[in-house]
C-alpha cells in the first residue's frame, strides 16, 4: 500500500497570501523601494505559473497585502515626522496609496501578470453581508488570474475602527480566502526566543505551532517606527490566520527568492503551522462564530446531493423558507422530513430565497434583477451536520 505522502504547510500550499511591512517597501521610509518590489512581483509571477525550473509543483494563487501608503504619502508630502491627527494621517495614506498601486500595477504587469487594488476595511471584514462580497470579489480575481493588491482603507477609518496593522489585515485576508500560507515579509529573519539585541544566548525559532501562548511571551511589543506592526502582531496574526488552517511565515523580505524558495518547501525564517487543517478550520468557524437566523427546505435529489457528493445547494433544489435572513446569515438546511442536514452561509435573504425556490440560477437576474452567486448555499460555506 502506498502511504499518503503528508501535507505540507509550504510546498503544497496553492493560495498564498504575501504581506509586506511598510520598513520594506518605502526603504525605511525613503520612498518607494521600487527594486525590491520589482522583485516580489517577479517571484508572484514564476509562482503563479507554477515554475517548475524553480522546484514548484503546480501553480498558485498569490494574494498581496501591502503596507506603505502612509509612509509613501508623508515622503511625498515632504513630512519628516508621522502626523498624529488622524485626519493627516489619512490624508498621508491617500496619497501614498496611489503611488504604491501605481508601483505594483506597472511591477506586475511587466512580470506579465494583471493586477488590482482592494482596500478593505474592518467592517469588511466583520460584517457579514460584506464578508461575503469582499470574499466573491476576491475570488473572482483569482479565477481570472489578476492579484488582488491589498491595503487597509486609511482614508476612511480611525483608530476606533481600524484593523490597525497589516499583519492582522494579513491574517483577516488569510481567513477570508481560506489561503493555505501567510508570508509575512519583514526586516528581521524570523522570531527568537528572547530579544536578540539584549541577549546574546537568544535562540532562533525554526517552527512552532502558531497560537502556541509560549510564542507571545517571546515576541515582545513594539515594532519599527515605520510601520505599525512588531513580532508580537506578527504571532497574533499567525494565530488568526491558523484559524482557518493558514500556516504562517515570517521571513526577511530581502532574503534572495525568499518567496520561490518557500513554495519549494524550504525551510527559511519561522514557520508557524496552523494545527487544524483547512476545511476542519472553516467548519469550525462557521459552527463557533454565526447564529442560526434561519432554515431552507430541500427536495430529496439536493439532499442526496449535498450529503452523498458535498455538492452546493442550488435554488432550483429548495422548496420552502423559515425565518428572517440577510445576505450572509447561517441558515440551517433541512430534508422533506425536516431533519437538519447541514448549515451554512446564505447568498440571498430570506425575501429573496421564496423568491427563488424551484427555479433554475439561469433565472435569478430575471426574478431579482441581479445575480450574486448561482448557488443558494456554496458548499464552501457549508458545513454538513450529519
Ligand atoms: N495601512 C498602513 C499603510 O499602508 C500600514 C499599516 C502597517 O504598517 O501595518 O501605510
Amino acid at each position: 500500500m502506498i502511504k499518503k505522502k503528508e501535507f505540507d504547510p509550504l510546498l503544497d500550499a496553492r493560495r498564498i497570501v504575501v504581506k509586506v511591512g511598510s520598513s520594506l517597501v518605502t526603504n525605511e521610509g525613503r520612498g518607494l523601494d521600487e527594486a525590491a518590489i520589482g522583485e516580489w512581483c517577479r517571484q508572484l509571477a514564476l509562482l503563479a505559473r507554477g515554475d517548475a525550473a524553480q522546484g514548484l509543483q503546480g501553480e498558485r494563487e498569490v494574494i498581496m497585502v501591502s503596507s506603505g501608503a502612509i509612509a509613501e504619502g508623508m515622503k511625498r508630502l515632504g513630512w519628516a515626522r508621522r502626523p498624529i491627527e488622524v485626519n493627516e494621517l489619512q490624508a498621508a495614506a491617500a496619497v501614498g496609496q496611489m503611488g504604491l498601486a501605481h508601483m505594483y500595477e506597472t511591477k506586475l504587469r511587466e512580470q506579465g501578470l494583471r493586477s488590482a487594488q482592494v482596500l478593505l476595511t474592518h467592517a469588511d471584514l466583520s460584517n457579514r453581508e460584506r464578508y461575503l462580497n469582499a470574499r466573491s470579489t476576491l475570488m473572482t480575481l483569482l479565477q481570472h488570474g489578476v492579484v488582488p493588491v491589498i491595503n487597509e482603507n486609511d482614508t476612511v477609518v480611525n483608530d476606533e475602527i481600524k484593523v490597525g496593522d497589516n499583519d492582522t489585515l494579513g491574517a483577516l485576508v488569510a481567513n477570508l480566502v481560506e489561503a493555505d500560507l501567510l508570508v509575512i515579509l519583514t526586516d528581521q529573519k524570523g522570531l527568537y526566543d528572547a530579544d536578540p539585541r539584549q541577549n546574546p544566548a537568544a535562540q532562533f525559532v525554526h517552527e512552532a505551532r502558531a497560537g502556541d501562548p509560549a510564542l507571545e511571551l517571546m515576541a515582545g511589543g513594539a515594532g519599527s517606527a515605520i510601520g505599525k506592526g512588531g513580532m508580537l502582531t506578527k504571532i497574533v496574526a499567525a494565530r488568526r490566520a491558523a484559524g482557518s488552517g493558514a500556516s504562517t511565515v515570517i521571513a526577511w523580505g530581502r532574503e534572495s527568492d525568499v518567496l520561490l524558495r518557500l513554495a519549494a518547501g524550504e525551510r527559511i525564517g519561522t514557520l508557524l503551522v496552523a494545527p487544524n487543517a483547512k476545511m476542519q478550520a472553516r467548519k469550525q468557524w462557521i459552527a463557533d462564530h454565526l447564529q442560526l437566523r434561519g432554515a431552507l427546505s430541500v427536495d430529496e435529489g439536493a439532499a442526496a446531493k449535498l450529503r452523498a457528493e458535498g455538492k452546493s445547494l442550488l435554488p432550483i433544489g429548495m422548496t420552502a423558507v423559515q425565518g428572517v435572513f440577510s445576505r450572509g446569515d447561517v441558515v440551517a438546511i433541512r430534508d422533506i422530513t425536516g431533519a437538519e442536514i447541514a448549515r451554512g452561509l446564505a447568498n440571498y435573504s430570506s425575501a429573496e430565497a421564496r423568491l427563488l425556490c424551484r427555479k433554475p440560477s439561469t433565472e435569478i437576474a430575471a426574478l431579482l434583477g441581479y445575480t450574486a452567486e448561482p448557488e443558494m448555499v456554496h458548499r464552501d460555506n457549508m458545513v454538513l451536520t450529519r
